[in-house]
């Protein structure tokens, strides 16, 4: 029973060390959590912080630790025995381009920058972890692959853990999966929300908007998709949400661009209304290129628009039933610290192994957190300790201790 072993890992003495170490470390841990948000990291550009944690995992006395062929900064603590493995993961990434001032400022409690909480105290939870039970010496049975991912936001695909389960060397042996991902002591998140992203771009002859006034138009057809697009009925369960976060084209206000583009974001919690929704969106492309076309004046240019549909991500959905094992194992930890468990279900990197039926989560770091992917995002470290106490009964009790 997941209850009696967590009251089990809580009376063990090197545990119960580890477990200290939150508190008693708390100041350092928040310093060098402001360290890694200040190593920036742009989607596709996350190789000085790799290289950071490649220093830092050896210092936590990790073994094997390399950078891999994706960019993912990787170290084993080896257990009595190779298996169970357990990855420990958080992400490297963050959403802001290259140039973003990610400089720490402190307003009481709280830190302030991008990308604070999402995902550096992640990554903060990572090495405080790894310190701790070095530490504490704790010894486990199993063992685990500390894993700092590149490419969980945005373009870049869950890239970082596709490769952790595709060519990477550990693939076939990884036996459950633990991700941090953001604040909080609560979330559990064991189901993985499931997103299919597009850019499309419609191309015509362009023109002048007088003289050729009539000819297919880029602009419009886009302006059509998007009507079409926003008046379909999402579910509210399962939540199902569309966004059309980007628009682009056209050359001046007197001119018929050559082309238009958007790219589009289709979320659903159910994989069957995902279907759905995706078969709607590439429909009412087709139909707003078709209207357009047909809205042709017959003296002018006679050349249809075309369509270029890219898919630009694809984020499998799955789960982790609530009654695995490392579910009930969060669920009981979570309540040892005092907390209310909260199921969740989110886009992270628990997608790609729950999507494969490795048991995977992805839990909160600790403390709290707000306005994530702004320029104002903060973290208040205020509950770290509880969070990491969490995430450690979680570890232990998945590896044995
Ligand atoms: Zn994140």
């Amino acid at each position: 029973m997941p209850e009696q072993l967590v009251r089990d890992l809580t009376a063990d003495a090197s545990v119960r060390r580890a477990s200290r170490f939150f508190t008693e470390h708390a100041d350092e841990i928040t310093a060098e959590h402001a360290a890694i948000c200040e190593i920036p990291a742009p989607p596709f550009g996350e190789g000085e912080r790799a290289r950071w944690f490649l220093q830092r995992f050896r210092e936590c006395g990790l073994r094997e630790v390399e950078i891999d062929g994706e960019g993912n900064c990787v170290g084993l603590r080896r257990g009595r025995e190779l298996r169970p493995l357990l990855v420990v993961s958080a992400h490297l990434d963050t959403v802001f381009p290259e140039g973003t001032n990610v400089t720490v400022r402190r307003e009481g409690s709280r830190l302030l920058a991008p990308g604070i909480a999402d995902d550096s105290c992640g990554l903060a939870a990572l090495l405080a972890l790894a310190r701790a039970l070095d530490a504490a010496a704790v010894e486990t049975n199993g063992s685990l692959l500390f894993a700092a991912t590149v490419g969980e936001e945005g373009a870049g695909n869950l890239r970082g853990v596709r490769y952790l389960f595709g060519a990477g060397r550990w693939a076939n042996q990884i036996d459950a999966f633990l991700s941090f991902d953001g604040a909080g002591v609560e979330s559990i998140t064991h189901r993985a929300l499931g997103s299919r992203r597009y850019r499309v771009t419609f191309e015509g002859a362009g023109g002048h908007s007088w003289s050729d006034f009539g000819a297919a138009n880029p602009v419009h057809a886009l302006g059509r998709a998007i009507a079409r697009l926003v008046a379909y009925p999402t579910p509210d369960d399962p939540r199902t949400t569309f966004n059309v976060g980007r628009i682009a084209g056209g050359a001046g206000v007197n001119v018929i661009a050559r082309e238009a583009a958007m790219d589009v974001d289709l979320r659903s919690e159910s994989a069957a209304e995902l279907q759905r929704l995706d078969a709607f969106f590439r429909r009412v492309v087709r139909e707003a290129a078709d209207d357009e076309n047909a809205a042709r004046r017959p003296s002018q240019s006679a050349v249809p628009l075309t369509i270029k549909m890219e898919l630009i991500g694809d984020r499998p959905g799955g789960e982790t039933p609530p009654d695995a094992p490392l579910v009930q194992l969060a669920v009981a930890a979570t309540r040892h610290i005092g907390h209310r468990p909260q199921f969740d279900c989110s886009s992270t990197d628990s997608n790609i192994p729950m999507a494969q039926g490795v048991p995977a989560i992805t839990l909160g770091a600790g403390g709290a957190s707000g306005s994530s992917h702004t320029l104002q995002e903060w973290y208040d470290p205020r509950g770290r300790a509880i969070g990491l106490q969490r995430a450690l009964l979680v570890i232990l009790g998945t590896v044995g201790a």
